[in-house]
């Protein structure tokens, strides 16, 4: 499921560019254009789900391998091992949650501090 006028979905179909870092069957994995840390990747869905509000069980298993692809992820992209390294996930949901793009997303930051945000 595709919306055309949503912004992630038309980076997912190769229609606006983006720095891809990884995709498989289920995600795209590109780089922020405005990093709040010196490693802050998107991880997003191929599916259009507009946000974390929309996810039930039927959404558990693509959520969890999404997650669980994060470890790889951060250290295949700059991250210092944990625990003195690490990082971290967000997901911001809707109006009041500071999202922005309604398209789910799971940010992925992390490297040396301070960082720009928290
Ligand atoms: P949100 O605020 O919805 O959680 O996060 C949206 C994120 O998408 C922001 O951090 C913003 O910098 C990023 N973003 C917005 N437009 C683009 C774009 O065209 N390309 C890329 N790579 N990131 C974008
Ligand atoms: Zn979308």
């Amino acid at each position: 499921m595709h919306d055309p006028d949503c912004l992630f979905c038309k980076i997912i179909a190769g229609q606006i560019p983006s720095s891809k870092v990884y995709e498989d069957e289920d995600m795209l994995v590109f780089k922020d254009i405005h990093p709040a840390a010196p490693v802050h990747l998107l991880m997003v869905p191929k599916l259009h789900i507009a946000s974390m509000a929309q996810v039930g069980a039927e959404q558990a298993p693509l959520l969890g391998r999404m997650l669980a692809k994060a470890p790889q992820l951060a250290l295949d992209n700059g991250c210092n091992p944990y625990p003195q390294g690490g990082f971290r996930l967000m997901v911001n949901t809707g109006e009041e949650g500071g999202q922005e793009v309604h398209h789910l997303h799971i940010h992925l930051l992390g490297g040396p501090r301070p960082w720009k945000k928290g």
